[in-house]
């Protein structure tokens, strides 16, 4: 029964091992949570970086597109026969007339006819001074020198304006440079408004040291009209591509730059597009508070799982511990268990076990009784057999020695006389020879129970064996000691034995002594003189009783 106390306290232990379970799982959901978010969040960044990378680049196609548009009618103004005509004659007011017609035609911003030389032939709009000769030197360069003319992307001004070129050439075999067409589309306001609400962000262009291009950054659902002072974000222009958090009056936005791939460093200028910081930190935050909620129902309904399972596993368990524990007090009692899952097959197990200890118990309490009853009773005979003499039933001589030896003490100790008497049936030999030797045992027989009955309960009447028996008197003297041989005797030589129908009569001879108290060590040296008394009472005829 200790042992299942034992078993209890290990049980409570198991308790709070559940405990520090659901503490370290709540613990780990709530790392799981943080890096959870943190993931979260980066890859936010990450997909809105992708989209403003996706916007950029839906801009960078829209410009090419509006530039594609210039190229293709500059296609048609070199095949434009009154322009080749006038340019052959090189008559200026057909070339304007003609240029006139075609600027109208084509609805681009601006429209330019230079010499191959670079000497402006014809210009539809005048963008000044500065301008005019920026558009020289780089499309000559371009055109002509490095005849790469194409779509480019130019600051006129405070506009940017997406340039086409192209060229008038010569009929024949050389086709040698009439002119340099030039079609301009500016990137305004309207077109940057019309990017930036497909894309849903802001987008602002920017050059060099230039305080404002169009800027139009999408806040809330508006596109307001944001100044950008290039000294203030110039780390952010510098590189080609990159991305960090800017401030616009008092207003954070993600901000990514792209590099436009202008040809003059002095007019280099970037795409810059925006998202206001709230707007991604509102989407940031409701995303989180999801997962909040998802991790949060994850970790309650895992308690609630854990608590449930610890119940249904450790209250039968309980039961069946307080049940071991009362089993002192009721040894009968059988507990009940419905449940057909393990711990209930435990249980019922441990019932069966039970009631099988009670019934081998029982078994073995009654084996044990009859195995005792058995030994008590083998022990009788055993204790009868060693002490005993078989025919006569008499004490044997071994028995004698010893009761003779505590006698001796006695004797010595009190210093009272104690006697003993040797006595041999006389002739026994023609008895057995004349009867048998079943007639013998009956005469012994006989003898024995006579000396049995004529002697005191504190005698030790004893057969030493043969015909020859040793009596030990307690508290006697040699002539109380000689009055009790001569009765033994007469009575002897008095009885008639009738066995099987034949009268027999036998006498008997005796000798007696004492025990000397003072020189006597042991018993046997009494028995030796009485013994040697016998011998002179048969010496000397036999049917008497000698003394020393
Ligand atoms: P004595 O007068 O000199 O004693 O002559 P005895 O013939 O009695 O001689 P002794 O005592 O020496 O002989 C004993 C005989 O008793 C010898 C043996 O055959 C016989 N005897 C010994 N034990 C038993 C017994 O258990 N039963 C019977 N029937 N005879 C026994
Ligand atoms: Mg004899």
């Amino acid at each position: 029964m200790k042992d299942s106390r034992k078993i209890a306290f290990h049980h409570r232990t198991d308790v709070h091992l559940i405990l520090l379970f659901s503490t370290l799982l709540f613990l780990g959901m709530a790392i799981a949570l943080l890096a959870a978010q943190h993931i979260i969040r980066k890859d936010f960044h990450r997909l809105l970086t992708r989209q403003i990378d996706g916007a950029g680049i839906m801009a960078e196609n829209a410009f090419k597109q509006i530039g594609q548009t210039g190229y293709l009618f500059i296609d048609q103004i070199s095949r434009d026969a009154a322009l080749i005509n006038a340019l052959d004659k090189k008559n200026k007011t057909a070339i304007k007339t003609a240029m006139e017609r075609l600027a109208t035609k084509s609805n681009t911003d601006t429209l330019i006819l230079l010499n191959p030389q670079g000497k402006i032939l014809y210009h539809s709009k005048d963008p000044g001074q500065v301008g005019q000769s920026r558009i020289h030197q780089h499309l000559i360069k371009l055109a002509v020198l490095e005849g790469k003319a194409g779509i480019s992307i130019f600051q006129e001004m405070n506009n940017f304006i997406i340039y086409s070129s192209g060229f008038i050439r010569q009929k024949g075999e050389d086709r040698k440079l009439k002119a340099i067409i030039l079609t301009g589309y500016a990137i305004n306001d309207q077109m940057i408004h019309n990017i930036s609400e497909n894309s849903k962000i802001g987008i602002t262009m920017v050059r060099r040291r230039a305080i404002i291009a169009s800027t139009f950054n999408r806040d809330g659902l508006i596109l307001q009209n944001i100044p950008l002072q290039w000294t203030e974000h110039q780390m952010l222009l510098a590189q080609k591509d990159s991305q960090s958090i800017i401030n616009f009056n008092n207003k954070r936005y993600f901000a990514k730059a792209n590099r436009l791939g202008l040809m003059d460093p002095l007019q280099e200028g970037s795409i810059f597009y925006t998202l206001p910081v709230e707007t991604l930190e509102s989407i940031n935050k409701h995303l989180s508070r999801q997962f909040i909620i998802i991790f949060s129902l994850i970790f309650f309904t895992g308690s609630l799982l854990c608590w449930f399972f610890a119940h249904h596993l450790l209250t039968p368990l309980q039961k069946l511990l307080a049940f071991i524990n009362d089993k002192e007090h009721h040894p009968d009692a059988t507990l009940l268990v419905a449940r057909k899952d393990e711990i209930g097959t435990l249980a019922n197990c441990f019932c069966e076990l039970i009631r099988d200890i009670q019934e081998q118990n029982q078994t073995l309490e009654i084996r044990v009784k009859e195995r005792t009853a058995d030994l008590v009773e083998a022990n009788k005979q055993l204790q009868k057999q060693a002490t005993r003499d078989h025919l006569t039933n008499l004490y044997n001589r071994r028995y004698f020695n010893e009761v003779g030896q505590s006698f001796l003490k006695i004797a010595r100790r009190e210093k009272k006389y104690f006697s003993v008497i040797m006595l041999d049936i006389d002739k026994f030999k023609v008895i057995n020879d004349t009867y048998g030797h079943g007639v013998g045992d009956k005469v012994i027989k006989s003898l024995a129970s006579l000396l049995v009955r004529h002697t005191r309960n504190s005698d030790i009447v004893s057969r030493f064996g043969g015909d020859e028996f040793a009596i030990l008197l307690p508290f006697t003297d040699k002539n109380g000691a000689q009055s009790i041989t001569e009765k033994l005797r007469l009575l002897t030589e008095k009885q008639n034995i009738n066995i099987d129908g034949s009268i027999i009569k036998f006498t008997i001879s005796l000798g007696v002594d004492y025990i000397n108290i003072e020189n006597d060590r042991q018993i046997s040296e009494a028995l030796d003189r009485a013994d040697a008394a016998l011998y002179r009472a048969k010496e000397t005829g036999r049917n008497q009783t000698a003394a020393n």
